[in-house]
């Protein structure tokens, strides 16, 4: 049950992508998302090296498709932008973006990769319908995961000193 949440490779970012190795295994087409994997969440240019990338992947021969589940305008101008086509309101994990999406470059899932920086949109989205998933960090997430994850370490020292061998009680109050 777990496995549809697993991608199958997992990256930094986009840039560590070796198209070399997708086009070994078959795949023809790249579904990208958009916010925190392009670029940050509604940030409206592409950096000189993301058109770069997305020259390289045109003319290494994959067809490339962005699907968000931003919204319209946002999608539109950015797609426009980079000269990607794109598809908003995709609602992923469903499944209906990544078909339009298929549709557009005329692939099928099993020559079609999808790159996003979320598991439970992106990553199960496209393990559902048997693309070749990848994972990248999120863009502008990064200090807000680790604060998280500071957080809960914190969260678990206050509340329960006694599994980890620290002396004293709890004083702080939960911090959610
Ligand atoms: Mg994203």
């Amino acid at each position: 049950m777990l496995n549809v949440l697993r991608p199958a490779l997992f990256l930094r970012s986009v840039y560590e992508l070796d198209f070399k190795r997708l086009t070994q295994r078959g795949i023809q087409g790249i579904i990208v998302d958009l916010d925190n994997t392009l670029v940050g969440y509604n940030r409206p240019d592409a950096s000189e090296q993301l058109l770069h990338w997305l020259a390289t992947a045109k003319s290494q021969g994959f067809r490339l498709c962005i699907v968000s589940n931003n919204l319209s305008a946002r999608v539109e101008e950015f797609s426009r932008h980079v000269g990607v086509p794109g598809i908003s309101k995709a609602a992923k994990p469903r499944r209906r973006g990544f078909w339009q999406a298929m549709a557009l470059m005329r692939t099928q899932p099993s020559n079609t990769a999808v790159i996003g920086d979320q598991v439970f949109t992106d990553i199960l989205g496209g393990n559902r319908l048997g693309l070749y998933t990848i994972l990248v960090h999120p863009l502008e997430d990064r200090e807000f995961f680790t604060t998280r994850l500071v957080r809960r370490i914190e969260h678990m020292v206050v509340t329960r000193p006694e599994r980890i061998g620290v002396r004293g009680k709890p004083s702080a109050p939960r911090r959610r």
